[in-house]
C-alpha cells in the first residue's frame, strides 16, 4: 500500500486543515450533476433524493435555467437595492398571485427571511403596545441558525451553546391546542410555525392547530407566520403547503428560501398589507438580497414550476405508495409521511448509518431527527427514478440495525 491520498482524501484533508470544523460531512466530493443524478470526484454516480436539502429544485444543469443564468450573468448579476432592476417586480407579482398575499421582500437565505419576519412582528406589536413583542413558536421546530431564528427554534440541541437568546418566546407542543390558546395573549406579537416541520422529521401541522392559530392571532391582533422555507414553493405539490387545506388557511406572513432560485441564494418574505404596514422606508434592507441573477432564475423556475406541479403530485403519490409497500414488508418502518415530494420514513431505531449504506448503493438522502429518512428530491424526478430509489431503500431496510 502506498500512502498517496486519493483525490477525495486530498479535498477532505485540506478542509480539515483550513475550515471551521462545524460540519460533520459525509466522505463524498461532488463534481457535477445532470437531471437528478450527481457524479463524485471518482466518477461514481448517485441518484439525488435530497437536492442540497431541498434547494436544487430543478436538479442539475436544467437547460432553461442554464440558458437564463448564462444570459443574465453576462448582463447584470447584482446592483444592490439602491436601484431597480427588471426582475424583482415580476417575481414578486408571481409570488403574490400564487400565495394570496400582497407584498414581497427579497433576502438571501432562510434564516434571513425569519429575521425579517421577527422584525416585522416586533414592529407590528410595538405600534399597538411597547410590551407587545412576545412570540409563540412550536416545540421541535427549526427556523434557522442566526440568533433571532434560534430564539424561536424549539430544539434545545441547536440553542443551548448560544444562550442567552432573544427573550419573550413561548414554545407550545403541536398537539396541544389548549396550550396554544393559553400562550397567545394581547402581548403576543406573532405566532411562528412551519406548516410542515422539515428538520423536525416531516411532521405536518394538524389543520385544527393551523385554524386555531389563525383564529387566536386574529383575536389578539398578532401576526401569523408560516415558515415554508422547506415545505413551500411547489415542494408539497401545491405552491404553498398551507394551500393543502380546504379551505386554505392564509397566514399574514410566509417565509421562503430553499428551492426558489434552483441553487442560487435567494430568500423571501411574503406578507399581507397589515404586516407590510409594520415596515416603513429605511427600517429593513439587505445589500445582496434580490439580485438580478437570482431573481431572473427564480422567475424562470416559477414558470417551469407551473408546468411541473401535476407531474410532481403524480410522482410524489407514486413514491409514497411504493414506500407504503415497503412498510408492509419491513417491520422496522414505523411510519411513512409524505406531501408531494417532501417525504419522511420513520424507522423504529436511530438510523444515521442508512445514509452511508445509501451512498454505497448510489442513493443520496439524509436522516433527520435521528430516525427519519428524509427525501426532498428534485421536482423533475420521474417514476423510473423512484423505482430505482425504492429498490435501494428496500435493501437498506432489509439490513436493518447495524451489527455492533
Ligand atoms: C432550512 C430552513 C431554515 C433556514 O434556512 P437557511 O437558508 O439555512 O438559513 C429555516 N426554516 C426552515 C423550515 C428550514 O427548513
Amino acid at each position: 500500500m502506498d500512502n498517496v491520498a486519493s483525490p477525495t482524501q486530498a479535498v477532505m484533508e485540506l478542509e480539515r486543515a483550513y475550515l471551521l470544523q462545524n460540519y460533520g460531512r459525509y466522505p463524498l466530493v461532488l463534481k457535477r450533476g445532470r437531471g437528478c443524478w450527481l457524479t463524485d470526484l471518482e466518477g461514481k454516480r448517485y441518484l439525488d433524493l435530497i437536492s442540497g436539502i431541498g434547494v436544487n429544485s430543478l436538479g442539475y444543469a436544467h437547460p432553461r435555467i442554464l440558458r437564463v443564468m448564462k444570459e443574465q450573468a453576462g448582463q447584470l448579476i447584482h446592483s444592490s437595492n439602491l436601484y431597480y432592476h427588471e426582475y424583482q417586480g415580476p417575481l414578486a407579482k408571481k409570488l403574490c398571485e400564487t400565495s394570496g398575499l400582497q407584498r414581497t421582500f427579497f433576502c438571501n437565505s432562510g434564516t434571513e427571511a425569519i429575521e425579517g419576519a421577527i422584525k416585522m412582528a416586533h414592529s407590528h406589536g410595538r405600534r399597538i403596545d411597547p410590551e407587545k413583542t412576545e412570540i409563540v413558536a412550536l416545540e421541535n421546530s427549526f427556523h434557522g441558525r442566526t440568533i433571532g431564528a434560534l430564539s424561536i427554534t424549539g430544539q434545545p440541541k441547536y440553542r443551548k451553546d448560544f444562550e442567552p437568546l432573544m427573550p419573550g418566546v413561548k414554545f407550545v407542543n403541536m398537539c396541544d391546542e389548549a396550550g396554544l390558546e393559553a400562550a397567545i395573549t394581547d402581548k403576543t406579537a406573532a405566532v411562528f410555525l412551519e406548516t410542515i416541520q422539515g428538520e423536525g422529521g416531516i411532521y405536518p401541522m394538524p389543520a385544527e392547530l393551523l385554524r386555531k392559530a389563525r383564529a387566536l392571532t386574529e383575536q389578539h391582533n398578532a401576526l401569523l407566520v408560516f415558515d415554508e422555507i422547506q415545505c413551500g414553493i411547489g415542494r408539497p405539490g401545491t405552491h404553498f403547503a398551507y394551500q393543502l387545506h380546504e379551505p386554505a388557511i392564509l397566514p399574514d406572513i410566509v417565509t421562503m428560501a430553499k428551492p426558489i432560485a434552483c441553487g442560487l441564494p435567494l430568500g423571501a418574505i411574503l406578507c399581507n398589507e397589515k404586516a407590510a404596514a409594520s415596515i416603513a422606508p429605511g427600517m429593513h434592507g439587505t445589500t445582496f438580497g434580490g439580485g438580478a441573477l437570482a431573481c431572473r432564475v427564480a422567475l424562470e423556475f416559477y414558470e417551469i414550476l407551473e408546468e411541473l406541479l401535476p407531474q410532481m403530485r403524480r410522482v410524489g403519490a407514486y413514491f409514497l405508495d411504493g414506500l407504503r409497500v415497503l412498510q408492509q414488508k419491513h417491520s422496522i418502518v414505523k411510519d411513512v409521511r409524505g406531501f408531494g415530494l417532501m417525504i419522511g420514513v420513520e424507522i423504529d431505531f436511530p438510523c444515521r448509518h442508512f445514509v452511508k449504506q445509501g451512498m454505497e448503493l448510489g442513493l443520496l438522502f439524509n436522516v433527520t431527527h435521528d430516525n427519519v429518512v428524509r427525501m426532498l428530491p428534485p421536482y423533475i424526478i420521474t417514476e423510473k427514478e423512484v423505482d430505482r430509489a425504492l429498490k435501494g431503500l428496500s435493501r437498506i431496510f432489509k439490513h436493518g440495525k447495524p451489527q455492533e
